[in-house]
């Protein structure tokens, strides 16, 4: 067989048993697979999966660094849309903007403001994620809960970028039910968000939960699971 029918053969199954445990987590917490949004991370694969993770319906897809998408954003372009999850050096916004439609990952005023500057340039607002570090893993970046509502008012004002939600990252589990104090915690911080109106309009959206515990991140609330090795692998 040849190895592309083989890597569609194998992503079959992925998707299969990625699909079927989503709509468990799903079932077990009231909610319908609709309220989910998946992001297919294709940091680890080349442009070819990239294009049958297209072909099979997958039209969200994350990267994590500019160098490495750079390549599989120009082939593709406007097909997928291109969300950003990693961490963003200040100096590479200019590369990602107009080209991702959503930054998932804005932790500190300095990188909001460049945000702001640049998409008031090109004349558009950036849908973003503010990233919190529920876990307090020094390893992580995110802002410490504890800055969440002070952050949240020093950039209500700048209109290059509009706030969808909250991102966090849960520390590796070999458990992952241990993971759920973190998804909780970014859940009750949203609310938290609403209840004090500190951004001109609600947040909705929580991007939490990746390979190894998004059902625990589904069970929480997740509106987004950003799923790399378990759904789209980790080569060719
Ligand atoms: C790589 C990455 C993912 C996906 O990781 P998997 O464990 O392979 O699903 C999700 N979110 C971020 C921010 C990442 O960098």
């Amino acid at each position: 067989m040849d190895e592309r029918k083989l890597a569609e053969q194998q992503f079959d199954a992925r998707i299969a048993d990625v699909e079927a445990r989503i709509s468990a987590a799903c079932s077990r917490s009231g909610r319908t697979r609709e309220e989910i949004q998946v992001v297919a991370v294709t940091k680890y694969v080349s442009s070819d999966m990239v294009r049958l993770a297209l072909d099979k319906g997958y039209k969200v897809l994350g990267e994590n660094r500019w160098q490495d998408a750079k390549e599989k954003v120009e082939r593709f372009g406007d097909e997928a849309v291109w969300h950003f999850i990693g961490h963003l050096q200040t100096n590479k916004v200019k590369d990602v903007l107009g080209r991702f439609a959503c930054i998932h990952s804005v932790d500190r005023i300095s990188l909001a403001t460049e945000i702001h500057k640049k998409a008031e340039a090109l004349g558009i607002s950036v849908p973003c994620f503010i990233q919190v570090n529920v876990s307090g893993e020094e390893s992580k970046y995110g802002l410490p809960p504890e800055q969440l509502m002070e952050f949240a008012e020093q950039i209500r004002g700048l209109q290059g970028l509009s706030v969808a939600g909250l991102m966090t990252m849960a520390p590796y589990e070999a458990e992952p039910e241990s993971t759920r104090p973190v998804f909780r915690g970014l859940r009750q911080l949203r609310d938290e968000l609403n209840a004090k109106s500190i951004l001109d309009k609600p947040v909705t959206e929580l991007s939490m939960g990746m390979s190894n515990d998004f059902e625990v991140a589904i069970e929480e609330g997740a509106t987004m699971i950003r799923l790399g090795s378990v759904l789209v692998g980790t080569s060719s």
